[in-house]
């Protein structure tokens, strides 16, 4: 029999379909979402599912210190680094079915389709599951991903807490996903490709079947701390009060304000915010809030920053005390042009319509891209809508990504080996 020709090989919807829904269940929620938070025993659930079914095609499954999980097919050269796919397999609170599950169990099926054509690959294929990818238990998001690329220290990394005080490493260990591996040593890979659902807007609205992302956009987050001073709500006349909430609600409608004068790219959040004391009849005496500032372009960034601190001075001249923390930094990432190439090539092959789109998302695909050559592929999701139980994207498209997935590795595969021959 001979090899079957690259092109030909086709990943079947159907099965992709059945994997999201089968493992959907896993945490599934009475409204169609799934809870799956990292290192949970349903996240344990997920992991043993996906173990299974990559040794049942005769992977070789390996997990590192951090649990990311590395199902192996050998290719025709042992020496060559893996070209790696993957995403990963945890949610937030009320996550959807396809934020990470996609990306996973799409690389699973373009295993899949390799192993019953019997398609001998150049390099190894990998297909990696990351962990805590969410951030929603621990924090920073990208835990793994970010110890894989360089970017976070691994004791570091392990030592994070949840809010109940349970350590990572702790809740690696018990959910047994602490391998003996270091996480990113002597591991390299050829590439990684990610498949992942858009969760913005511009597919749908423009009728496009696949997102080329060629990079993601700067990520600067701040801790805000707005001091005023707590008195009694019935005592303290108007004049007198130095309100900790209403300064900071100023500051709230500022970032959004801000963000739309630098439309239509730039977006700013403030998503998480705590007062004290909290108490009805007490005036505000403290505010701490997050900010959340993205842009493509690192200099808008920095300008809408300076904003930010402009109007924070404001506030202080007002007789409050204002802090604000730098608690995370993300430069703008460019993704790998050859990788983005084959990608744009696999779409074009594959008869789908696409356009070059910068994700507004971090996602593991920014850590790994420090170390290795790396693309993203994304799809369409109905009304932009994730980080919700709504969050839908359809068979066909799903299909479609985990098609152009499975001939961009290929595409990047061949070149590979040309360039090795
Ligand atoms: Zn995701």
């Amino acid at each position: 029999v001979p090899a079957p020709a690259a092109s030909n090989l086709q990943i079947d919807p159907e099965r992709l379909w059945g994997d999201l829904m089968e493992t959907a269940k896993i945490g599934g929620t009475p409204n169609g979402g799934i809870c799956r938070l990292t290192l949970t025993d349903l996240d344990r659930q997920v992991r043993d599912w996906f173990c299974r079914e990559a040794k049942a095609l005769g992977c070789a499954v390996t997990i590192d210190d951090m649990g990311a999980i590395y199902a192996r097919r050998e290719g025709q050269r042992r020496d060559v680094p893996p070209i790696a796919m993957g995403s990963h397999l945890d949610t937030q609170p009320s996550g959807g079915k396809f934020d990470g599950a996609l990306g996973v169990l799409a690389a699973l099926e373009a295993l899949r389709t390799l192993h019953r054509a019997g398609y001998e690959t150049f390099a190894p294929i990998e297909v990696i599951n990351w962990t805590n990818e969410e951030g929603a238990r621990f924090a920073p998001a990208m835990l793994a991903s970010g110890v894989f690329g360089g970017v976070f220290e691994r004791d570091w990394a392990a030592a994070r807490q949840d809010r109940a005080g349970v350590v990572f490493g702790d809740a690696l260990e018990e959910i047994g996903y602490r391998g003996p591996a270091k996480c990113g040593d002597r591991h390299p890979l050829s590439a990684f490709f990610e498949l992942h659902i858009e969760q913005g807007p511009y597919l749908e609205a423009e009728g496009r079947d696949i997102g080329a992302v060629t990079g993601i956009q700067a990520i600067r987050w701040y801790e805000v701390t707005v001091v005023g001073n707590e008195t009694h709500a019935g005592t303290t006349p108007m004049p007198r009060r130095k309100d900790a909430l209403v300064a900071a609600s100023r500051i709230v409608a500022r970032i959004d304000a801000l963000a739309r004068e630098y439309a239509p790219l730039a977006v700013g959040t403030v998503g998480w915010l705590e007062v004290r004391p909290n108490s009805p009849n007490v005036v505000p005496g403290q505010v701490t809030f997050t900010v959340d500032l993205r842009h493509p372009d690192e200099t808008v960034v920095e300008a809408m920053e300076t904003e930010l601190r402009r109007a924070l001075y404001g506030i202080a001249d007002e007789g409050l005390r204002v802090e604000m923390k730098p608690i995370w930094h993300q430069p703008p990432v460019v993704f790998d042009k050859t990788c983005v190439a084959a990608v744009r090539a696999a779409a074009r092959a594959c008869g789908l319509t696409s356009r070059d789109i910068i994700s507004g998302a971090g996602h593991d695909a920014a850590y790994v891209s420090r170390v290795t050559s790396t693309a993203m592929i994304f799809v369409p999701c109905r009304d932009g809508l994730s980080h919700n139980e709504a969050e839908f994207t359809s068979k066909e498209q799903c299909a479609a990504g985990a098609q152009v997935l499975l001939q961009a590795v290929l595409a990047f595969d061949r070149e590979l080996a040309a360039r090795q021959r």
